[in-house]
C-alpha cells in the first residue's frame, strides 16, 4: 500500500522557480506523493466501489509505482507517447503537463511484454481505451520481479483479480486453480502454439519442481507498506 503523503509535500510539488522537469523528477521520486497528486486522496481512503473510480485508482497506482523507478514514465508502464498523453489528459488533466515532461517519444521494444499484452488484448471484456492501455501496462509491469499486484502498485491481490475480471474476464475466469497471475499468463502462452514460450517441464503440475512458483501464496504486505513500516520502526528505535 502506498503510504500517506503529507499535505504540505503535495502542495509544494511544482516548486516555484524550478524548471518543470526538475520539479517533476523530484515529485516522481515518491509514489505516495504521486498517488495523492493524481487522485486527491491517499490509497487507504480511495473509494473504488464503482468501476470508473476503480479504473482511475488502478491507473494512478500503476503510474505512481512506475514513476518511482528510473527511466521515462511511459516506458516503465508500457505505453507509447501518444497513449500516455491520452491517458494523462483524459484521466488526470490537472497534472498532465507535469507528467508529460517525464515521458519520451519512443516506446521500449520488449518482445516478452508484447506477448503478454497480446494475450490480454485477445481476451478483453471491456471496450474503449482504458482496457487497451491496461493490457499494455499490466504486461509491461509483469516484467518486474515482484508479485504482479505489487509491481502494479496495487494495495493487495484482490485488486489485481478485480482488474483482470473486469477488463480481461475470459482469461481471468480460466485461472480456475488460482495460479499466481504472472505464471498463469505464461502458462497460457505456453499452451498456445506458435508463441515459442516454454514454461512447463512436466505435463503434470504436482510432479513439477516449479509448483511453488506457480501456486505459492501471492498475498501479503505490499512493498510500499513494508518499507513504510521499516522506516517507522527505525524511527521508533532511534527515538
Ligand atoms: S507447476 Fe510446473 S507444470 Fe504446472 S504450470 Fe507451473 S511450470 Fe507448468
Amino acid at each position: 500500500m502506498i503510504g500517506v503523503a503529507k499535505q504540505d509535500q503535495v502542495s509544494a510539488l511544482p516548486a516555484a522557480g524550478l524548471p518543470l522537469r526538475v520539479a517533476a523528477c523530484g515529485f516522481a521520486s515518491s509514489p505516495a506523493i504521486v498517488y495523492r497528486a493524481l487522485t486527491g486522496c491517499v490509497p487507504a481512503e480511495a473509494q473504488i466501489d464503482d468501476d470508473r473510480a476503480f479504473d482511475r485508482h488502478v491507473l494512478a497506482s500503476i503510474l505512481a509505482a512506475a514513476m518511482a523507478e528510473p527511466g521515462p514514465i511511459n516506458q516503465r508502464c508500457g505505453l507509447g507517447a501518444d497513449d500516455f498523453a491520452a491517458l494523462v489528459t483524459t484521466q488526470f488533466p490537472h497534472i498532465s503537463v507535469l507528467l508529460s515532461v517525464l515521458a519520451t517519444d519512443e516506446p521500449e521494444d520488449d518482445e516478452e511484454a508484447a506477448m503478454v499484452r497480446d494475450l490480454l488484448l485477445a481476451h478483453r471484456s471491456t471496450s474503449g481505451d482504458v482496457g487497451r492501455w491496461l493490457a499494455a501496462m499490466v504486461a509491461r509491469r509483469a516484467m518486474e520481479p515482484d508479485h504482479l499486484w505489487e509491481d502494479l502498485g496495487l494495495r493487495d491481490r484482490t485488486e489485481l483479480t478485480r482488474l483482470l475480471l473486469r477488463h480481461f474476464e475470459p482469461l481471468a475466469r480460466d485461472n480456475t486453480r488460482n495460479m499466481r497471475w504472472k505464471r498463469f499468463f505464461y502458462r497460457k502462452l505456453c499452451e498456445s502454439e506458435g508463441d515459442g514460450v516454454v514454461m512447463c517441464s512436466t505435463p503434470v503440475c504436482t510432479q513439477c519442481g516449479d509448483f511453488a512458483d506457480c501456486f505459492g501464496d501471492e498475498s501479503g504486505e505490499s512493498r510500499m507498506a513494508g518499507r513504510r513500516r521499516e522506516i517507522e520502526l527505525r524511527a521508533t528505535i532511534v527515538s
